[in-house]
């Protein structure tokens, strides 16, 4: 098939599994597929093409995404061939060609570095053949319409190699973006309408330490900030050595800079620190949020926990406890140890039953919970700046105030406003991690 841009192709719909960094990537395959003349499908069932974007960074996450493609390779129109099956992202870049003999219902398989090369894994697919000259630009944010709120991926891979963890296999080394494609990015997602721009990367506090000239991530939201002054950045993910004191002065100085701190400690003791080839104590913690607190005493800190890992005593969890109690973290998540094959932690010997892992990931979040809700129950009487999202589905108006990311933290309901406006509002009353507010 001979294809030029007038035409319109087949239709793609996407089905993302895992993380918001996953989301950004589906979008950016999107935008290069309706770029080169696919359409978009929002019904799998009826689309040309399903694209899986799958999740395999612990194995609960690959479980999900398997049953995913089992579902699409169920679909009859995959059965009978008339639709495929692509799966892309993380699966095929940790399982590699020994995938392809697990899931013969697939026609194609896009890993996490190829994904750039959409286009023409769907070309070949369809056999078709592209006229010279339909050139692609580099993909932007979200491509949802009336969306107020876009992740922007500012970087990708990482380089840390934390003994649990597969990412940097999946991902590979760690590369940061421009900050001229940062710029186009957010650009764009705010042309469409984004009146938050949430900066994603497994290691957002590294950005710009491997660019020519380097810069700093601080440099970066202070540039951002400038240029967009009606516009609430916030960042996620940043490592513990990602803090700098410039960092934390760059988002005092910048009111559209969210005073929020997502910092993944992931244990406290430093004898399991460093079996998971981290730095750290807990106590070395405590400074660097007091160090946050003291030029930004209303900061939201967020954490991430992991609980059972390999080793992990009795003592050593109740030193996690203890130091979720000293930190008064306003949001907690946390995970139960999960051994990964390929990654040094899973050699350990001393690996914790599943049971009892559970049983102490629950305890953590149920320690977490009556902490923070408490926290979050304190601002009840202050009056703070909310992003108006949209609606639930029974109706209710909600938004966001700084103190909540989207996805993870809980929204405040509203009593006015419209999607996308910034608007002031009293906080009447919380429920747990939920707020109400009336506007003023
Ligand atoms: S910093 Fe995060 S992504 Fe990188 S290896 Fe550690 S846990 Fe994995």
């Amino acid at each position: 098939m001979e294809y030029s841009t007038a035409e319109e192709l087949a239709s793609v719909a996407f089905i993302t599994m895992g993380c918001a960094k996953n989301e950004v990537d589906s979008e950016h395959m999107a935008r290069r597929l309706v770029q080169s003349g696919y359409a978009l499908s929002d019904d799998p069932e009826a689309a040309d093409i399903v694209i899986v974007n799958t999740c395999s960074f612990i194995q609960a996450a690959t479980e999900e995404s398997i049953e995913a493609i089992l579902q699409v390779a169920d679909f009859d129109s995959v059965a009978n061939g008339e639709s495929k099956l692509v799966v892309a992202g993380c699966m095929p870049a940790r399982y590699g060609a020994e995938l392809e003999g697990e899931i013969p219902e697939a026609s194609g398989f896009v890993a996490c570095d190829r994904e750039s090369d959409i286009v023409s894994v769907l070309d070949d697919l369809l056999g078709i053949e592209r006229l010279s000259g339909d050139g692609l630009v580099i993909p932007i944010a979200d491509l949802k319409d009336n969306c107020v709120s876009a992740y922007v991926k500012i970087s990708d891979g990482c380089d840390r190699f934390c003994a649990y963890c597969t990412i940097p296999y999946i991902r590979g080394r760690y590369h940061s973006f421009s900050q001229h494609e940062i710029f186009d990015e957010v650009n764009h997602a705010v042309g469409r309408g984004a009146r938050e721009i949430v900066l994603i990367a497994q290691d957002t506090g590294r950005w710009g330490s491997d660019l020519s000239p380097r810069s700093s991530l601080a440099q970066l939201m202070s540039d951002l900030a400038d240029e967009w002054p009606d516009v609430w950045f916030r960042v996620m993910y940043i490592q513990p050595e990602g803090i700098t004191d410039e960092l934390i002065s760059a988002v005092k100085e910048h009111d559209n800079i969210c005073s929020y701190f997502d910092i993944p400690f992931q244990h406290a003791n430093e004898r399991i620190l460093k079996s998971m080839n981290r730095k750290g104590s807990g106590t070395q913690f405590l400074d660097l949020l007091a160090r946050i607190r003291k030029q930004i005493p209303s900061a939201t800190l967020r954490t991430t926990l992991i609980a059972g890992y390999p080793g992990e005593t009795e003592e050593d969890f109740d030193e996690l406890c203890a130091f979720v109690e000293d930190a008064g973290f306003d949001y907690v998540g946390v995970f139960a140890y999960s051994q990964e094959d390929g990654t040094k932690a899973s050699l350990l010997d001393c690996q914790i039953d599943e049971e009892e892992k559970a049983y102490r990931a629950q305890n953590l979040r149920d320690l977490a919970d009556s902490l923070s809700s408490v926290r979050v129950a304190d601002r009840v009487g202050s009056t703070i700046p909310v992003l108006v999202c949209g609606f639930e589905e029974d109706g209710q108006l909600y938004g966001r105030a700084q103190c909540q990311a989207p996805d993870v933290d809980g929204v405040t309901y509203l009593d006015g406003g419209n999607p996308g406006d910034i608007v002031t509002a009293t906080i009447d009353d919380t429920l747990l991690y939920e707020m109400e507010g009336t506007m003023s």
